[in-house]
């Protein structure tokens, strides 16, 4: 099955296949690791995610690299207040980064590049840059790209720059969103800035050459799928084009992906706004890391999301829906055989289901199919219709549905209870919610404990110590569930 994805450059749905016939190469613009990622930059990271997982599951291999900026305005400006290395500065936000993306089952890419790591692979490009007469030096000693070096500049985010001034630079990393310039590719060294001696001067690179430099070092000097953010689409990415195809001549990455934003009130969720959560200020106030995912994920990345608490308790009902339901077909009791309208029925969901997501990764209609088979066969299980090749079957769908949004296998505990840890390291107790006290220090294997306890105390008719136990679990979030084929117990 092959993926329609909208291309950015081509301005219209376009098949996405690796182009070497093996793997699909990707670059994605990866954080700036100058503080917490909020979760706008997350929709971003797991719309990439969806993409990649939905190749994998429709037998693509891919490559994907992501690069990590370690080094720019805001994060020489922190660390110097601060009094320490960049490098002491940015270690403790890439981890966290590491960590929240782990929480939101985010796929690490094949390759993670640093910027600080990579500083002779851009001196090289500036060098080649330079001798194809499109960088120069200013008196100060940085480097710019020279714009009129470039005449396709503007191909990809379409915009009009006819009345573009001819020489006119800029040389921070914030930038202003509709003026086009000579942008900076080496920014010489001021006293006392983290800077590194080369063959073009000392100083360290601007923001866009690192991501060119980055990409053509791993995936070659053109790939298959650049992806980010809307907003990296001028000038970021229309500078990376530059910097790459002025050198090489050849089409830098074929297709282009961005992922529109999270909004706030009809505002884009962002630092500079103050308006912004972060994934551990949400799982403090309660909220399960499936559900944000799922609340991320649900909106097809070219619409924009709207962020509310309303849709994360959508999002926690959903995944609680698909849950129950799951756990109900494997431990329930089926006679054998198969019912011909639930075969049908979950053979639908599945060609649904991949078919909206190879149709421009449209989440929303394919988890439509996937509730809809939950609904037919809870009803046919009521009345005694669900056969055991029925539940094979309808596992074997909700399996492919989990292997691109990965919210039913249950593993919340773990970065809620990494949440709560951190919040207590940084004196940020009071932010943890109540009902979120004492709960994540009971483990699986505790639980389970006593769970047997009190199977053995009604057995011994205790029932005083039963319902003590039973109690006492409910206090720490824990229900239980008494069945004909046991107890079971889930996290509240
Ligand atoms: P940054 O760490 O600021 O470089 O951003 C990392 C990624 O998050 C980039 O791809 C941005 O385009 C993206 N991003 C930033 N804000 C939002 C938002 N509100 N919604 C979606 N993506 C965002
Ligand atoms: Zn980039």
């Amino acid at each position: 099955m092959t993926l329609r994805l909208f291309n950015t450059l081509s301005g219209q749905l376009d098949d996405l296949v690796p182009s070497d016939g093996k793997a699909l190469r990707m670059y994605a613009c990866g954080p700036t690791v100058y503080d917490f990622g909020h979760i706008g930059n997350f929709r971003t990271f797991l719309a990439v995610d969806i993409l990649r997982r939905f190749l994998l599951l429709t037998g693509t291999k891919v490559r994907h690299v992501m690069n990590i900026t370690d080094v720019d305005d805001k994060i020489i400006r922190n660390a110097t207040a601060a009094g320490i290395s960049i490098g002491a500065y940015t270690a403790p936000f890439e981890l966290a980064f590491l960590e929240d993306l782990e929480a939101l089952k985010v796929q690490r890419p094949e390759q993670l590049a640093r910027a600080t790591e990579h500083i002779p692979k851009m001196v090289e490009l500036i060098q080649k840059l330079a001798a194809a007469g499109a960088a120069y030096q200013t008196e100060d000693g940085s480097w710019y790209f020279r714009l009129a070096a470039f005449p396709e500049y503007g191909k990809l985010s379409k915009k009009d720059l006819s009345g573009m001034e001819d020489g006119a630079r800029v040389d921070v990393d914030e930038y202003e969103k509709d003026s086009a310039r000579d942008f900076a590719l080496w920014k010489a060294a001021k006293p006392g800035e983290t800077s590194w001696d080369t063959a073009i001067g000392r100083g360290r690179p601007g923001w866009h050459i690192e991501c060119s430099a980055m990409a053509m070092e791993y995936l070659g000097e053109s790939f298959d799928l650049h992806a980010g953010g809307e907003d990296l689409m001028f000038p970021h990415h229309e500078n990376e084009i530059a910097q790459s195809e002025s050198v090489t001549h050849k089409t830098f990455a074929r297709h282009w992906m961005h992922v529109r934003f999270l909004l706030v009130d009809g505002r884009k969720m962002s630092k500079s706004e103050g308006n912004f959560y972060t994934l551990r200020d949400l799982l403090l106030k309660g909220y399960k890391a499936s559900a944000i995912r799922m609340a991320l994920i649900s909106v097809p990345y070219r619409h924009q999301l709207n962020f509310t608490f309303d849709g994360l308790i959508e999002a926690t009902n959903a995944i609680e829906r698909l849950r129950t339901f799951s756990q109900r077909l494997k431990t329930g009791n089926y006679a054998p055989g198969e019912n011909p309208a639930l075969q049908e029925a979950a053979k639908k969901a599945q060609a649904d289901y991949l078919a909206a997501l190879s149709n421009d990764l449209n989440t929303a209609e394919a988890r439509a199919p996937i509730f809809d088979l939950v609904r037919a066969a809870n009803t046919a299980i009521d009345q005694g219709q669900l056969l055991a090749g029925d539940r094979d079957a309808i596992l074997s769908v909700l399996a492919s549905f989990d292997k691109v949004f990965d919210v039913i296998q249950d593993s919340d505990a773990e970065p809620t209870r990494k949440a709560i840890e951190w919040a207590v390291q940084a004196g940020r107790e009071a932010d943890v919610a109540p009902e979120l006290v004492g709960r994540e220090s009971l483990t699986d294997e505790a639980i389970d404990a006593l769970v047997a306890e009190r199977t053995l105390a009604k057995r011994q008719r205790n029932f005083s110590r039963a319902d003590q136990i039973r109690n006492e679990l409910a206090e720490k979030g824990i229900i239980l569930e008494d069945s004909k084929d046991g107890v079971r117990w889930k996290r509240k």
